[in-house]
């Protein structure tokens, strides 16, 4: 594979101007509901707030990659007097907690960057955001061409994680066998 241009998206996150509204998650889950807008459930949302208003602490995380064991990382970090977790600033779809993970299936959630045909000028957690806490931004970057994973295979990928590939095969099998 060669390398290719492409655009990488990011958003970057002014922790000082969030108030903990949670308007970025309500948004995130209606968007991804099917039909979309049809309901709203922060629970399903890919953006997460680690929210502890008596502390003034309001942190707005996106969900990252799934791993299928938890890390060691225990350590606390203090910024500006207000005391954070390691796990606090941690995007991965792990299984020491329930974050990032849809309720009904336990399947991991990963932000997309609202990709949509046609494309939005910005995710909509960034225009949901009124206090301007999430700055969208593109660049151009020379990459390595990747084979990108759509969401069934990442689903597919974490329960081979969970419970093995054979069985996930399977089930397959089995349900293919009922029609
Ligand atoms: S960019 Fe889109 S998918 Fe990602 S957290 Fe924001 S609303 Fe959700
Ligand atoms: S919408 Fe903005 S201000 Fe509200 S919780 Fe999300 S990041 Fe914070």
């Amino acid at each position: 594979m060669g390398k290719v241009k492409k655009i990488i998206k990011t958003i970057k996150i002014d922790v000082d101007k969030c108030n903990g509204c949670r308007a970025c998650e309500v948004i995130c889950s209606a968007f991804h509901a099917t039909p979309k807008y049809s309901s709203n459930n922060p629970a399903r949302s890919r953006i997460r707030l680690v929210r502890e208003p008596l502390r003034d602490v309001f942190l707005p995380v996106y969900a990252g990659e799934n791993t299928v064991s938890e890390c060691m990382g225990r350590d606390k970090y203090i910024i500006d007097g207000k005391e954070y977790s390691e796990c606090d600033f941690c995007r991965a779809s792990c299984p020491s907690r329930d974050i990032f993970k849809e309720p009904d299936s336990g399947l991991p959630l990963k932000c997309d960057m609202c990709e949509s045909d046609p494309p939005l000028a910005e995710p909509m957690c960034v225009q949901w955001c009124l206090n301007e806490a999430l700055i969208y931004e593109e660049r151009e970057e020379e990459v390595e061409e990747e084979v990108k994973l759509d969401e069934m295979e990442v689903g597919l990928e974490a329960l081979a994680g969970k419970y093995g590939l054979q069985k996930v095969m399977d089930a397959v099998s089995r349900m293919s066998k009922k029609g």
